[in-house]
């Protein structure tokens, strides 16, 4: 888009901008592979969050997209020239001193989550917000589903998800000649390994997942499934005690009152 773009916090001059929901992209920039861009997750955060605010504003509720944090915790990718990693302790005064400032104004702010080495910082900093009543929570950038149509399981990291989404938002970024498999092991069992050797100890290429069958097409039904969940999510407005935004309330059984 060209010119002003009202869902963009950073294009309204201050008499334009009102008691909105403020959308807050969190990413990262750190390696994604020999063929994705360093602000991959800042790209998937802030396309979440450019779907979010539209279905906002047409429920009628005033919303904006914040600049993004462009920079989180990423240490496990240190390794790899390009990543800048804060850290958590700064990220978490980064997004408490964040919130306090846009509450002056804002309605409501979600942070919206597309690393998740970050998650250790908004568990932390967003429940310091909220018990200072203001109104702030966070979502995380995962699919309703951990498998795709087709039973293909989501993987971590600059594998076949996160390169589908880029294919899907911008092909023109993506090194398509240099698709490759790395550690295909599944993160939950790598974790001990990652803490102590970092992701280039475990997948020299930075990779962890496949790239190789990467399309654009699943790329477009990731994203669908990764917004449609926020906007659940969003829409239910219930936070657990970590701040994060859970499924919304189940309706009760009409016979018995009983939620299931
Ligand atoms: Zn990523």
């Amino acid at each position: 888009m060209t010119g002003r773009d009202p869902l963009r916090l950073a294009d309204r001059p201050w008499p334009d901008v009102g008691r909105p929901v403020v959308l807050v992209p969190l990413g990262s920039t750190e390696q994604h592979g020999p063929h994705l861009p360093l602000d991959t997750d800042i790209a998937v955060a802030s396309v979440v969050c450019d779907a979010l605010a539209a279905r906002l504003a047409a429920d009628g509720i005033d919303a904006v997209v914040a600049p993004p944090i462009a920079y989180g915790a990423s240490g496990e990718h240190e390794d790899f020239p390009g990543t800048i990693s804060i850290g958590t302790q700064a990220l978490t005064f980064l997004i408490v001193e964040l919130g306090r400032s846009a509450s002056a104004w804002a309605d409501r702010i979600v942070f919206v989550n597309g690393h998740g080495g970050n998650v250790e910082a908004l568990a932390t900093a967003v429940p310091v917000l909220i018990d200072e009543e203001r109104n702030a929570a966070w979502v995380p950038c995962v699919p309703g589903a951990e498998t795709l149509p087709g039973g293909v399981p989501v993987d971590a990291h600059a594998g076949r998800s996160e390169t589908s989404i880029l294919l899907a938002l911008d092909p023109g970024r993506v090194h398509t000649d240099g698709f490759e498999a790395g550690n295909v092991t599944p993160v939950r069992e790598l974790m001990g390994d990652l803490r102590e050797r970092g992701v280039r100890g475990v997948a020299p290429n930075g990779v962890l997942g496949d790239a190789t069958p990467a399309t654009a097409g699943e790329g477009r039904t990731l994203l669908e499934s990764i917004v449609g969940e926020a906007w659940s999510r969003l829409h239910g407005g219930r936070t657990d005690e970590h701040g994060c935004l859970v499924a919304g309330p189940e309706a009760p059984d009409p016979v018995t009152g009983a939620v299931s």
